[in-house]
């Protein structure tokens, strides 16, 4: 089965606004969030799917089409949870590329070993003030 679809999970501000980029830019998007209201926060030019239901329960991710994934974009608002829907992306459905927003910097032990790709804001934050401040980066 062709993989060709990016599935964002959280539609936060973060969520929100990587699905708007990516369907700006021709992708296939498919976003999920548990609450319906939140997909009030895409954009107009947002031309994909959205879905309502919890993406902790394995068969809402084979709705959204997890099958046919390239990519997976994690961005709930709890790390655990972000950590679990990951786990299943890589381990279950085999998803070639997969992102995960994380607040807490120790829970990437959690992803060592696979291909999950963190991201961590507090990191980010706190480089970008270091490197206002003609500091190295922190890591
Ligand atoms: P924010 O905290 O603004 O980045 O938003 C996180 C989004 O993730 C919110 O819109 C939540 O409704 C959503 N969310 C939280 N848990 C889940 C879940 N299990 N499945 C899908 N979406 C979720």
């Amino acid at each position: 089965m062709k993989r060709n679809k990016v599935i964002v999970v959280g539609c936060g501000r973060l969520g929100a606004s990587i699905a708007t980029k990516l369907s700006e830019m021709g992708e296939d998007v498919h976003i999920l969030d548990v609450n319906e209201d939140a997909f009030r926060k895409l954009r107009e030019t947002f031309s994909g799917f959205e879905m309502v239901g919890d993406a902790t329960d394995l068969s809402v991710l084979e709705n959204a089409q997890i099958k046919q994934a390239k990519s997976v974009v994690v961005t709930t608002n709890n790390d655990n949870t972000n950590i679990f829907i990951a786990h299943v992306a890589y381990y279950v459905f085999n998803v070639p590329r997969i992102v995960v927003r994380l607040a807490d910097t120790d829970k990437g032990e959690l992803l060592v070993g696979t291909r999950i790709t963190p991201i961590y804001p507090f990191t980010l934050s706190l480089n970008q003030y270091l490197s206002m401040n003609g500091g190295g980066e922190d890591r």
